[in-house]
Parts: C-alpha cells; structure tokens; sequence
C-alpha cells in the first residue's frame, strides 16, 4: 500500500469513528459510577456459591455428597458423620475451592434440597488467592446475608424481613416473567 493509501486509510478510520461517536452524543450514559453504584444482578446468575440454611439455623445440607462426586474441578471437600441422634449424617467440614471452581453449578443442579445454590453476591476480589479456599463458616454467612438465591429445584427463593424464606413471585422465576406475559395476553 502507497504511503498516500495509507493516510487516507487512516483518515477515513478516523472519520468512522468520529462519525460513530456523534451518533451517540446526545443519548444517556450507560456506564455505570460502580463501586458506589451496585448493578443491578439477575437473581439467575452464577455470582457466587452459598450454602443455605433452614430458618431454625440448621443446615439445609444433608451431607449426602452428590455436589461433591457432581464437581468437574473436584474442588469441594465433604467431612460427614453418622447422625448419632437418628437418621442421616451430620456435616462436619464443607470446603470450596473457589480458585479452582470454574461457575458452572453442577453443584447446584444435583443438590436434592436446595442447600448449595448460586448468589449474585459478586465482590469477593481478595489480594491472597488462599482467601478464595472457602469453608463452612464463609459458606454459611453467603448464604445468611443472602437475600435472594436460586437452585433449579426450588426455583428463586427470597429472605424476609423478619428473616422467614420463601419462594419468590412468577416475576422472580426463570422464564417467569415471560410466561406472566404470555398468560396474560392469552388472558
Ligand atoms: S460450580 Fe462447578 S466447578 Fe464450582 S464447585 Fe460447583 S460443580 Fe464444582
Ligand atoms: S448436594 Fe446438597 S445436600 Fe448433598 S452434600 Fe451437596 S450441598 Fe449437601
């Protein structure tokens, strides 16, 4: 390519983009002034893992290591005991490696009670990459302060204000808001 080909290339590139910006100027922003301004997560999303507990404060976990053998990464570690009490097994060690963990919330899909499931709770940026080798007691607080979370067996589930949980509206569901729709226009 001559050197005068060259420049015009360059010219008429420049042009282009000039020409795109203009088409923009005049419409609203839609960057976002994060961190001071939170977006917006689906409730759907793979943020975050969280391990759920029941309102008593038991756990919802039956230690029945299906997410553990469902894992591609292998990067959950399941301790359980035998329940002394009656039936069943008490959990005693739930580790989450989440540097391994590559979000693709298998887990999540095999759980048969909804224990494991999927937050938007995404900020949890650390410095020390050991900091992401997740326990029980991390798992739980996910869980605790999550206001809403979804596993494919109970849906979204959303936490009260007076700390009750409960499954959340139509709106709230996968697909939900389309079917809402779509009744409403057969309506
Ligand atoms: S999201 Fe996938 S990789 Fe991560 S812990 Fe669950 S099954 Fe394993
Ligand atoms: S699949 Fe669910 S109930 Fe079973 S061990 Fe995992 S979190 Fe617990």
């Amino acid at each position: 390519m001559s050197l005068l080909a060259e420049v015009w290339e360059a010219v008429r590139a420049i042009g282009q983009g000039m020409a795109a910006v203009n088409r923009r100027v005049g419409e609203s922003a839609v960057t976002e002034f994060y961190p001071y301004q939170k977006p917006e997560i689906p409730p759907v999303s793979v943020q975050f893992l969280a391990l759920i507990q029941n309102e008593d404060g038991s756990d919802r976990c039956v230690s029945c290591l299906a997410c553990e053998r469902a894992c591609p990464s292998q990067v959950i570690t399941i301790e359980r005991k035998r329940n002394p009490a009656g039936k069943g097994f008490v959990l005693e060690r739930f580790d989450l490696d989440f540097v391994n963990c590559m979000h693709c919330a298998n887990c999540v899909e095999v759980c048969p009670v909804s224990a494991i499931v999927t937050v938007g709770d995404f900020e949890h940026a650390v410095y020390d990459v050991n900091m992401l080798k997740a326990d029980k007691a991390f798992l739980d607080e996910i869980g605790r302060r999550a206001q809403v979370w979804y596993s494919p067996k109970f849906g979204v589930e959303i936490r009260k204000p007076d700390g009750s949980i409960e499954k959340a509206p139509p709106e709230m569901q996968p697909g939900g808001l389309a079917e809402l729709l779509a009744g409403e226009e057969g309506a």
